[in-house]
């Protein structure tokens, strides 16, 4: 009888520990109904947009960060006195900086230099070191560079390796998908996303088509190998990330950066979501899958970012 009370004690002081951490603030973001945006659709077809936008590092790639952070700590490759390393276009880099910061460890960051100059101000903020590498040859270049430190000076790096890193995957696997699941109350139809480490689309499609073999899932690309649609990637022109997954996609669907820059617009300006541009993309891809589906038909996409991140671009006031 006076056991119990001290264990119970023990229990919520750990509890409360882990709720005020910042990583337990990472998932669970909202699931939003697109109102005006899809009004020219049939009445019964919804679009749904999943706010990663609000994680605390302000993207969809915190999942993946935190997931590939506790991996490494776990498999005893991550450690006190390691420095986390990895090729990012910005946002992978802006969640390792804020976890790094809040865990002590140093972050050691390969990024395209044409990536937007308030994700590389982010970094240096949080305390990274930024590594700019040719803007010509994208992020399969940062690849490069990174690949190249971590065989180098392994002793020194915790070479994340988002692109073939599992955890990266699975943490859409574990949350974003299993979210999108209970958070439609098993009523989401088809699930659209663009491919940048393609961590989101395999985790979120793996979950869903296992517990529902007839959802859709609808990958999106830009149209072209130079495009504007920063954090993603032009598969057909680009090194294929191992994490890619060929048999997940039913279809796939290419999007302009100009009408995903007039999507972008569109969803401040109608559906007071200021987000980036990829979010922007995903919207516009959505909406083109949702125009030929029937009553009770429920699409999911995802908001990547926030648009904070994209100040200095001019397409805002076009
Ligand atoms: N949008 C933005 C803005 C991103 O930074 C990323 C990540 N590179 C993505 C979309 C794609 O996410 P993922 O890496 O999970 O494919």
């Amino acid at each position: 009888m006076i056991a119990e009370p001290k264990v119970k004690i023990a229990f919520q002081a750990e509890n409360f520990r882990r709720f005020h951490d910042l990583e337990s603030q990472i998932g669970n973001t909202p699931l939003l109904r697109l109102r005006r945006v899809p009004q020219e659709l049939s009445t019964g077809v919804e679009i749904f947009v999943k706010a990663e936008h609000m994680n605390p590092g302000g993207s969809v790639k915190d999942r993946a960060a935190l997931a590939m952070i506790l991996e490494g700590e776990r498999s005893g490759r991550l450690y006190p006195g390691k420095v986390i390393l990895d090729a990012t276009s910005g946002n992978t880099g802006i969640a390792y900086a804020m976890l790094g910061a809040a865990r002590g460890y140093a972050v050691m960051l390969c990024l395209p230099r044409n990536a937007s100059e308030e994700r590389k101000r982010i970094l240096r903020i949080h305390g990274a070191e930024v590594i700019e590498t040719d803007p010509l040859q994208g992020s399969d270049g940062a690849q490069t560079i990174a690949r190249e430190m971590a065989t180098r000076d392994g002793t020194k790096y915790f070479y994340a390796d988002q692109y073939n890193n599992d955890a990266n995957w699975r943490a859409h696997y574990d949350g974003t998908g299993r979210e999108i699941w209970e958070q439609t109350e098993r009523r989401v139809t088809h699930f659209v996303a663009g491919l940048g480490t393609c961590g989101t689309f395999t985790g979120v499609v793996r979950r869903l088509k296992e517990s529902n073999p007839t959802v859709r899932a609808i990958s999106m690309e830009p149209d072209s190998p130079i495009h504007g649609l920063e954090g993603l990637k032009h598969l057909p022109t680009s090194r294929m990330p191992g994490i890619f997954d060929p048999r997940l996609a039913d279809e796939t669907v290419e999007v302009a950066t100009e009408e995903a820059q007039a999507m972008t617009r569109r969803l401040a300006r109608e559906e007071g979501l200021f987000v980036g541009v990829s979010s922007g993309a995903n919207v516009l891809a959505a909406l083109s899958v949702a125009r030929r589906l029937p009553p009770g038909s429920v699409v999911v996409t995802i908001l990547c970012d926030g648009g904070e991140r994209y100040f200095s671009e001019r397409f805002w006031t076009e």
